[in-house]
């Protein structure tokens, strides 16, 4: 069915959490809203993530000191970074780029643009969440990230020195005192940090198809067509080509996630931007009541009490989405929290993958194309997508409707120095 012609139209190409939250703050603003997607909203990166909506995600993944790191973890196989040699290649420009930005003025340049998108991360979600009736599926937990020795513990002093800085409250804990807080926690646990105000979505698949099933309850449309191209309508309104017609609206905006790359192209768009894989194990019957929410920062493996069971995140595999996946990875997370949490059963465990749309600077691209001013960017988000989802949605309304937005976009322009 083409989308209906008016002279507030959109349509938002990915149903993923980027692209169901422009959808409700588009249609909030007025706009007949046509959310396309390929497969249901909500099953792809956004489904399988660890629900961490923590404004503290702003400290960026390469840090000062990890380009020495980056080749002992490249030949290492039980590395949580994972290469595919034959595709190395062509992802060696974009692996230049990310070892540049672990230099200190560039990460707290990056920290401190992509605290501005985080700032607002609750605040942005409170509208979506009432909506949608999702409320009671984000909440806040806090988080503990736990450390195997002082060493380790030290290691990690500067991030959080970083999140102090930027406002975010940090407790320092023993092994004994993270243990009385999590009971969970093994003996191996030497220390902590904790972060008292983080919110967690315990399940983020069904807050995704919830945004969705908002905006088609209140007037919007949701597509299952494959996008193959966009062009110029010639009337100043953007086209949409899909395996199944032709659709056009005042406003087109890319939230593909790790696909956009492939759409922003024949719009002279070239962006640095990879699939970065990651990994889950679902545990619905683990044995270990766990109530708030881990990173396992030794083994970067991050442990979230989902509804469905405790699900087990982690690993950055470097290859194509169409790569098959390599299952292998996820026993070797799960063998390594063992150790935070001893006893755990997986019984009935479910495994996932799926495709971080990661930029260099792990920062999103949220702009509007000046030669076609109908296209809006809405991807990139990396391992912060989750939580930056809903300010996106905000920011890309703010655009369309012609508004300053609520904050500096200079860094997340499709066109900045990406290094
Ligand atoms: C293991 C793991 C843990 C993570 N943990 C966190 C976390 O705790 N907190 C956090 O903030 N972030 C986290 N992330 C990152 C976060 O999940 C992503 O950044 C976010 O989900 C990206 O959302 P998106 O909407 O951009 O993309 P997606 O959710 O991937 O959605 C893109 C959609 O576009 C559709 N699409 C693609 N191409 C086309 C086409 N041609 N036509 C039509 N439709 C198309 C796809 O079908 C898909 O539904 C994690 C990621 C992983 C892998």
């Amino acid at each position: 069915m083409p989308v209906t012609e008016t002279t507030k139209s959109a349509i938002v190409i990915g149903g993923g959490i980027v692209g169901v939250s422009c959808a409700l703050y588009l249609q909030r603003e007025g706009y007949h809203c046509t959310l396309i997607d390929k497969d249901k909203p909500g099953l792809a990166c956004s489904a399988g993530n660890a629900g961490n909506l923590g404004e503290a995600s702003f400290v960026p993944t390469a840090l000062p000191g990890f380009i020495w790191r980056i080749p002992m973890m490249m030949l290492d196989g039980s590395s949580p970074l994972q290469l595919h040699y034959a595709q190395f290649p062509f992802q060696l420009p974009w692996f230049l780029r990310f070892m540049a930005t672990s230099r200190l003025e560039k990460v707290t340049e990056i920290a401190s643009s992509l605290r501005t998108l985080m700032i607002p991360i609750m605040d942005a979600y409170e509208p979506l969440l009432e909506i949608s009736g999702t409320k009671h599926l984000v909440q806040k937990r806090g988080r503990l990230q736990v450390h195997g020795s002082a060493k380790k513990f030290k290691g990690a002093g500067f991030a959080m020195n970083m999140r102090r800085e930027g406002g975010i409250e940090v407790q320092e804990l023993s092994g004994d005192e993270a243990r009385e807080l999590e009971p969970a926690l093994g003996p191996a646990i030497h220390s902590a940090y904790y972060m008292p105000n983080a919110y967690i979505s315990t399940q983020p698949s069904k807050m995704v198809q919830a945004f969705a099933k908002a905006l088609t309850a209140n007037g919007g449309a949701v597509l299952r067509e494959e996008v193959r191209r966009l062009e110029p309508a010639g009337d100043g309104r953007g086209c949409v080509i899909t395996d199944k017609g032709r659709h056009s609206a005042n406003a087109v905006i890319m939230a593909a996630g790790a696909w956009s790359t492939k759409l922003v192209k024949p719009l002279g768009v070239r962006v640095p931007m990879i699939a970065e894989r990651g990994y889950n194990a679902t545990l619905p019957h683990n044995g270990v009541d766990l109530k708030i929410p881990i990173t396992a920062a030794d083994s970067y493996v991050v442990l979230s009490p989902m509804e469905d069971g405790l699900r087990v995140c982690g690993m950055a595999e470097y290859a194509s989405i169409e790569t098959p996946p390599n299952w292998r990875l996820v026993d070797q997370m799960i063998e390594s929290v063992e150790q935070v949490l001893p006893g755990i059963s997986q019984q009935g465990r479910f495994d996932w993958q799926g495709a971080r749309p990661s930029t260099p600077d792990n920062k999103p691209i949220i702009d509007q194309l000046e030669k076609h001013p109908w296209a809006y960017m809405a991807f990139g988000h990396g391992h912060v997508g989750f939580g930056t989802g809903a300010i996106t949605g905000r920011i890309i309304s703010q655009l369309v409707t012609g508004q300053t937005p609520e904050i500096d976009l200079t860094p997340f322009r499709h066109n900045r120095k990406f290094y």
